[in-house]
């Protein structure tokens, strides 16, 4: 995309604003359903063709979503934004919208729980053929591409072992046999994300983590192109009831004024705690994009040009010394959300991945010692020093 643009931090300040009579400072919050019209030729007029900054019905619109839906494209860099009341009803409604019976998903096996289950159980329920691959092996997706498809999704980074999907490289391959590109990009963040100019067709995100980044309220968001976004999503999701609340919207927009400053920090912190913990004697394994020996570093660099606010290590003597290792934090805190302004500490092999057999955890790369750390925005001194003081415990 050649005029590709990304939000500068002054328009993650103002981008989209839309101020009513009384001027207000900070964005208004529209708690409101319905809307009134000037005349029943108004009311006609509006149910033929809505106009932008028009309005009917809160399902289908909504002048605080709508703020939060320009200011987060304008961050993306893509054309348009559908606003979902979770990043489930983002996944799941892009994915339902853009496919019907008969068609084939390539996707990465690599997934969120609940991605998972929309893909396996959900969807094939109505007769949609899902394939699965490892989502860093390139040879398995133009593998599996060759019979055609019609739809490709993957995490471009996966949880909770932060590997990547070279979505440039993904994306060739998917258009290549007319397969449209999905991608879910919590991992990588909104801030660092090119993930459109890189070639994905619909990013999706759960705002429920560095968007809202302060842990208040499940949202979520479908971006893309304007033919595809109020083409295909739009349609679909105001009339499934999948559509996010105002004050959702207006706690979104809050979070993304901060959400750069936010992240950019989170990122160094993580960045400290990976080297910090790398050396450390019951640590045997370290996986952080932003560190040289991850074995993905240069595709780090290149498709985000960042590490990334999660840094995931393996602590020696498995689930006993892991949950030693939690129990002895003292301002980190064990939680399995992510995103946050708190810093959280994660043992996905009994919380997040404990549904899986051992074998699907060990294919996946989720040993029992495995720890998943969401980095906050407290001091990055006082929480290499949490880390410190509970690995001498474990
Ligand atoms: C959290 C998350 C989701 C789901 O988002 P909700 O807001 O909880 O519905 C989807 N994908 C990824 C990668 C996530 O981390």
């Amino acid at each position: 995309m050649a005029d590709f643009k990304k939000a500068s931090r002054t328009e993650l300040v103002h981008g989209g604003t839309k101020r009513s009579q009384w001027g207000e400072l900070s964005e208004a919050i529209f708690l409101t359903q319905g809307f009134a019209y000037d005349s029943a030729e108004q009311a006609e007029a509006r149910f033929i063709k809505t106009e932008a900054d028009e309005y009917i019905y809160a399902r289908y619109g909504n002048p605080t979503v709508a703020m939060f839906e320009e200011r987060i494209a304008l961050l993306e860099g893509a054309e348009d934004a559908f606003a979902t009341a979770s990043g489930m009803a983002a996944v799941s409604g892009a994915l339902t919208a853009m496919l019907k019976a008969g068609d084939r998903v390539v996707a990465a096996r690599a997934l969120f729980g609940s991605c998972l289950y929309v893909l396996e159980t959900i969807l094939t329920r109505f007769g949609v053929e899902v394939v699965f691959v490892d989502g860093a092996d390139l040879a398995q997706w133009e593998e599996a591409l060759k019979p055609g498809a019609e739809l490709v999704f993957f995490e471009s980074m996966s949880n909770p072992t932060l590997e990547l999907v070279d979505v440039e490289a993904v994306s060739k391959l998917a258009h290549a046999v007319g397969a449209k590109v999905v991608v879910d990009n919590v991992f990588s963040t909104p801030v660092y994300s090119r993930a459109i100019e890189q070639g994905a067709d619909v990013v999706v995100y759960s705002a429920t983590k560095h968007i809202d980044g302060q842990g208040r309220t499940l949202g979520g968001v479908i971006l893309g192109s304007r033919e595809i976004i109020r083409g295909v999503i739009e349609p679909y999701m105001k009339h499934t009831g999948g559509s996010m609340s105002p004050f959702t919207a207006w706690v979104m927009l809050k979070g993304l004024e901060t959400i750069d400053l936010r992240v950019r920090a989170q990122t160094a912190s993580a960045e400290a705690i990976a080297k910090a913990v790398i050396g450390h004697p019951k640590v045997t394994r370290v996986s952080y994009p932003g560190l040289e020996s991850h074995p993905q570093h240069e595709l780090a660099q290149r498709q985000l040009g960042a590490g990334g606010t999660m840094v995931a290590f393996e602590i020696e003597g498995g689930k006993e010394a892991a949950f030693r290792f939690c129990n002895a934090l003292k301002v980190i805190l064990i939680s399995n959300n992510l995103g946050d302004a708190k810093s959280i500490a994660t043992h996905p092999a009994t919380t997040t991945h404990q549904r899986l057999s051992p074998e699907q955890r060990q294919g996946l790369g989720i040993g029992d010692g495995l720890i998943r750390l969401s980095v906050g925005i407290e001091d990055t001194g006082d929480l290499v020093a949490d880390i410190q003081q509970a690995l001498d415990v474990a």
